[in-house]
């Protein structure tokens, strides 16, 4: 395997290790990757520290399993804590959850940067315009290649489209994808421009030092003036390995929006607006199972190719996501023999369902020693949504032809027919009975120009200390309604921008 000149990995590693730079980054994702690179190539002497490892590109096969494994935190399995509890999933690797992600790149809705406006300055749509275009031509973002589309998202459209409903194309950071529909394990192609192949690059190019195998722990600081950043690598199987000290100028916390506002908890800082970990949102999703009479093949071609749009008023997302097959068979009910006939259908099946703009909000805690704790309580009237986006997403699978659904909903019985759909989602669903998912967790250390609303300003600086600033999905006053990743991208180029503006005052 090929490594990149700059990554010290754990086996690279044999004593402790002492660094000082100019600004340190916690997290080499979305955020934690653009800065790096934005503040190296503008001559700012970085380390970019990472808790995963460096997986390149030829080391993705596909292996589901594996994926989780090695490219995920907890193998992907993380829950919250509340009724219904939500899986989620976050990406633990050098790229950070871009590396495992679907690709779809989406700027801000206008509506939505219109509503932060009224707490963050300089997040309108025409500020925000040159850091999506450029984030978009860095990434490459734009439609897929025809060819590449699968038949599970062709009958998504078949449905929409024989009910009327817009159905518009998906954008993704992607050069000529293949449509190996490997995303969620790592992309086999390069094909994919997560930060692995895009920024990390460009900042070890430009001279960042990247730790990977590496966990901070806390970040020092003296009084109110961070002084860098305690970590330890990792040795194979989970063992402590030697410690990592770096002392910086500033402090950048790009961890993701689980781990960032728990590594600020534990390193002792505090919101004065006692925001930080608070404003969780994470847009549940959920998939129904339609069985169709002709060969679908879902892994073949590109996963959401399109996304029904017919339903953004109501805060909901209709899309065809293939899933693989131990995360189906995850998903389907029953077991032993059942479940072994339901599989043995796996070719015939399409799993398409809502993603739903989420009007409540949890809570990330650090409890010491379990690490951090996610609440999250599903408001009724989200559970509302989701009731009537898989009605929704049945009802597309009918139009395309679908035999029979099985809804996600335990207890549910399958459904032959829209009617039969309607009738069982005519009694209340029990919000505990739902199988929710989430990959969009965001807004644990909310934006807000007044210290007395958000944890940090308007460019990510931390209300109350000095050279501390956060840069990732934490930073979001609220859900975007779509998928996150160029929004944080933006808000990272625009951080770093601002950063490089203001240079003296970090003394960097
Ligand atoms: C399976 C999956 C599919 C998704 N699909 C899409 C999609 O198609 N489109 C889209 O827009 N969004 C998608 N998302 C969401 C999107 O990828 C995230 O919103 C985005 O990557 C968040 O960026 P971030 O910088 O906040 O965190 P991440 O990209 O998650 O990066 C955080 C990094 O910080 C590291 N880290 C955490 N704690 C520490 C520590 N203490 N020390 C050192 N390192 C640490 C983590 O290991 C991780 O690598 C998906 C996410 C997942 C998991
Ligand atoms: S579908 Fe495209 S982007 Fe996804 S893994 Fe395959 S080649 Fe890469």
């Amino acid at each position: 395997m090929t490594t990149l000149a700059g990554v010290i990995g754990q086996a690279d590693v044999a004593a402790d290790v002492r660094a000082d730079c100019d600004v340190v980054i916690v997290g080499s994702g979305a955020g934690g990757a653009t800065m790096a690179a934005e503040l190296a190539a503008a001559g700012v002497e970085v380390v970019l520290i990472e808790e995963g490892g460096y997986h390149p590109t030829e080391s993705f096969t596909g292996d589901s399993m594996r994926a989780l494994r090695t490219l995920y935190r907890d193998g992907g399995g993380g829950m919250t804590i509340g009724k219904p509890s939500v899986m989620f999933a976050e990406g633990r690797c050098v790229g950070g959850s871009t590396v495992v992600n679907g690709g779809m790149s989406w700027r801000t809705p206008p509506a939505v940067l219109a509503r932060w406006g009224s707490e963050v300055t300089g997040i309108g749509e025409a500020d925000m315009e040159p850091y999506f275009a450029q984030a978009e031509a860095r990434l490459s973002v734009g439609e897929q290649d025809p060819e590449t589309v699968g038949r599970d998202s062709e009958l998504l459209r078949t449905g929409a489209g024989a009910l009327g409903w817009r159905i518009v194309a998906n954008r993704r950071n992607q050069l000529h994808c293949a449509g190996s529909n490997s995303c969620n394990s790592g992309c086999p192609t390069g094909a994919k421009r997560s930060m692995l192949v895009t920024s990390v690059p460009r900042a070890l190019a430009h001279g960042a030092r990247l730790f990977a195998d590496c966990r901070v722990n806390r970040i020092t600081r003296s009084g109110r003036v961070m002084t860098g950043v305690e970590g330890r690598f990792i040795r194979p199987g989970g063992r402590r390995g030697p410690a990592l000290t770096v002392r910086a100028k500033v402090v950048i916390v790009a961890a993701g929006a689980v781990q960032t506002p728990a590594l600020l908890a534990r390193s002792g800082l505090r919101s004065g607006s006692g925001q930080l970990g608070r404003n969780l949102s994470l847009h549940p999703n959920t998939m129904l199972a339609a069985f169709f009479d002709e060969d679908v093949i879902g892994w073949h071609g590109v996963h959401q190719a399109f996304q029904v749009r017919e339903f953004t008023g109501e805060g909901i997302i209709l899309t065809a996501n293939n899933l693989a097959p131990p995360l189906l068979a995850a998903m389907l009910p029953g077991h032993g023999r059942e479940l072994g006939e339901l599989m043995a259908d796996y070719n015939r099946v399409v799993t398409a369902g809502p993603l739903i703009e989420d009007s409540g909000t949890g809570r990330v805690r650090h409890v010491p020693g379990l690490g951090p704790q996610v609440f999250y309580q599903l408001a009724d009237a989200d559970a509302a949504r989701l009731v009537r986006g898989v009605e929704l997403t049945a009802e597309a699978m009918f139009a395309a032809g679908a035999r029979r659904v099985l809804l996600p909903f335990g207890g549910l019985p399958q459904a032959r027919s829209l009617a039969e759909v309607r009738r069982l989602l005519a009694r209340p669903v029990p919000p505990n009975s739902m199988r929710l998912f989430s990959i969009h967790l965001m807004g644990t250390a909310r934006m807000n120009k007044d210290p007395r609303r958000g944890v940090v300003d308007s460019y990510g600086a931390f209300h109350g200390a000095e050279g501390l600033v956060v840069t990732d999905a934490s930073l979001f006053p609220g859900p975007t309604g779509l998928n996150p990743m160029e929004t944080v991208i933006a808000l990272a180029l625009r951080n770093a921008r601002h950063l490089i503006g203001h240079r003296s005052r970090y003394g960097i």
